[in-house]
């Protein structure tokens, strides 16, 4: 049924994929169905059917926030990554939600955009940043937000910035399962080689502050009135570990795949690291990324 559809419409997918690989923590069994629209009339049309048929599904933009278990997913995993557009009107831009956000900030770079230098350093889609209002440097995509479109299973609806419910990493859209279609930014004229010079600088402080080499999901935790990675730091729990995963020397928000690890270690390195710092601060740390699983 599902495979009739696909071809059907021209939408590509992958059967039995490995998770691992469109997961930037490099872990999690295969899924059984992996869909590719490139369109958002594909987006929207692929979503609708698998809420008709009742299938199981997740979104999946670039995989930066998310640790997929060993066992892998049954349902469908909707890949947003090749849902990829940019266009500039005045000082907005439309942008579709597979876009990669370095890829944002390229544009907004050589429009002389400013106001959103921050996606040079965020990972993933704009979809999954608008998900998480990821950002950096005191910045977040709520910032530059001005409306957000979104599908709910059944109809397309445009919300404003304020409709979003932007905080502290999150938004509406980690209650409301919708999907997120496209967003328009608002953003300020500014110079060129001053938004780029501006780049290059959060670039090297990411670089110094980051395990770039290794695989990682970012930063495992929230951060509450102390940072989750100077609690983590302070308990001494830089370097542990268990098989090939551990706590980052680099900075202790990260936990990384040293080559070949599984979900279950990731989880267990969570697991410890959240009961060590309940038993010596009180503190109950909160994942900030997701869990993939059945
Ligand atoms: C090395 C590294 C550095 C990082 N640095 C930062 C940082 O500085 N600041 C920061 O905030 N984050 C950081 N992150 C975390 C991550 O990059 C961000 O959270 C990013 O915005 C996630 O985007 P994504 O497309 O990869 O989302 P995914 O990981 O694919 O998905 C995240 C969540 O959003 C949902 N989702 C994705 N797309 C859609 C959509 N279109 N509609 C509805 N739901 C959707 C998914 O179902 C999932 O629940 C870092 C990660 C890594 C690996």
């Amino acid at each position: 049924m599902l495979e009739k559809f696909l071809q059907k419409n021209k939408i590509d997918f992958r059967r039995d994929f490995p998770l691992s690989v469109l997961t930037s923590m490099g872990v999690g069994g295969k899924a059984k169905w992996v869909i590719y629209p490139k369109t958002v009339a594909q987006l929207v049309k692929t979503i609708k059917f698998l809420t008709n048929d009742n299938k199981k599904f997740y979104l999946l933009g670039g995989g930066t926030n998310v640790i997929a278990s060993d066992g892998g997913y049954s349902g469908a995993i909707v890949s947003t990554t090749k849902v990829s557009k940019i266009k500039r009107l005045f000082s907005t831009v439309l942008v579709t939600a597979g876009t990669p956000m370095p890829l944002l900030a390229l544009n907004l770079q050589k429009w002389g955009l400013g106001g959103g230098e921050f996606a040079c350093c965020i990972p993933g889609t704009v979809g999954g940043a608008v998900v998480g209002n990821s950002g950096c440097f005191s910045h977040s995509i709520a910032d530059v937000v001005k409306r957000v479109w979104v599908f709910d299973g059944t109809k397309v609806r445009v919300l404003s910035k304020e409709q979003c419910l932007f905080d502290y990493r999150t938004s509406i859209f980690q209650v409301e399962k919708w999907v997120v279609l496209a967003v328009q930014l608002k953003l300020n004229k500014n110079d060129s080689a001053k938004i780029k010079q501006t780049m290059q600088s959060m670039k090297v402080q990411k670089a110094r502050s980051q395990p770039t080499m290794l695989k990682s999901a970012g930063c495992i935790f929230r951060n509450g009135l102390v940072p989750s990675a100077k609690l983590i730091d302070n308990a001494h729990l830089k370097g542990y570990g268990i098989n090939k995963v551990a706590v980052s020397h680099v900075h202790a928000g990260f936990i990384v795949n040293q080559g070949g690890a599984k979900a279950s270690d990731v989880l267990d390195v969570i697991s410890h690291v959240k009961n060590v710092v309940k038993e010596k601060y009180g503190v109950t740390l909160k994942e900030e990324v997701k869990i993939l699983d059945d």
